[in-house]
């Protein structure tokens, strides 16, 4: 299978930057787009092997007081009518953002304000997906499809999965929640089917070690395997996902021994048949 990196073809890496100008620029503004984080809680229910957070034993612990309060989330959405530049909010930084008991209303909230785009112009979730339940995903539809807003305001949800096997899942993130995560993603991609919907796209994104790296081409088969049974198009990244389509995103890993890490991502590319490679015979370093 070729790289599916095209210039032509390609949207901000990562997914923020705005692909129009807001609507009502205003006075004072930088006129570049501002990538806005305003997180939920920091902490998460899982362990993940290669995540800083994880390491933080303050991080597991549930408190009530770790959840941003409606009132701070309200007048963190509300000024944003006042801000200058156009605005990609993400409602996540370090923690798992689902854990928020109020994670639909907030989000609801957002989406109900943003009339015409006039607080965010792009929208963003990243979650490990182990949370998602049917109620969050019938909000999460209907925020990414509603007709008052540009209709690629909500564009992507990032899925941390990473593992194949329940096995190494466990392995890579110490709670066996695979099972789970494969089930609320598909169960996601159905229910946008079954409503005909467009938004968001889904990006299941693998991160390449030396534990998972022998399951990455199962990886693929399944997913491919869902895709078709769904009718869906997607794509195969080896960098932030370039195109507006559902994806798999075989993401590198970032460490010390970073040309380890480098040279193993490419072996498994490699593998699956997406290395991308010059005329020269050179990887094609992308947004890297
Ligand atoms: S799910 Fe995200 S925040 Fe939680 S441990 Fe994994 S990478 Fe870190």
């Amino acid at each position: 299978m070729a790289p599916k990196n095209t210039s032509a073809a390609r949207i901000d890496p990562g997914g923020y930057a705005g692909s129009s100008p807001r609507p009502s620029q205003l006075p004072g503004g930088t006129g570049q787009p501002t990538n806005l984080n305003l997180e939920l809680t920091d902490l998460c229910n899982i362990k993940c092997r290669m995540c800083g957070q994880a390491d933080n034993s303050k991080v597991h612990n549930l408190q009530p007081n770790s959840f941003m309060t409606w009132e701070v989330w309200k007048a963190s959405i509300d000024s944003l009518t006042s801000y200058p530049d156009e605005v990609s909010l993400c409602p996540h930084w370090l923690g798992e953002p689902m854990l928020h008991p109020e994670f639909d209303r907030f989000v609801r909230y957002a989406f109900e304000q943003n009339e015409g785009n006039r607080l965010f112009r792009h929208f963003k979730l990243h979650t490990n997906g182990s949370l998602l339940k049917d109620r969050s995903i019938d909000t999460l539809l209907d925020c990414a499809n509603m007709d008052s807003m540009a209709e690629d305001t909500f564009r992507f949800i990032h899925f941390s999965v990473d593992a194949w096997t329940p096995q190494v899942y466990y392995d890579l993130k110490k709670f066996d929640y695979g099972a789970r995560v494969y089930r609320n993603i598909i169960r996601l991609l159905e229910r946008r089917t079954e409503r005909g919907l467009r938004w968001p796209y889904v990006t299941n994104a693998f991160i390449v070690m030396p534990e998972n790296q022998h399951e990455a081409g199962w990886y693929l088969d399944y997913w491919k395997r869902v895709f078709e049974r769904l009718g869906i198009d997607f794509e195969v990244f080896y960098d932030w996902p370039s195109q507006l389509v559902d994806n798999l995103y075989f993401r590198r890993l970032h460490q010390a021994d970073q040309a380890a890490a480098d040279r193993l991502h490419r072996i498994v590319l490699d593998r699956l048949g997406i290395l991308p490679l010059d005329a020269a015979g050179d990887f094609v370093e992308d947004s890297f």
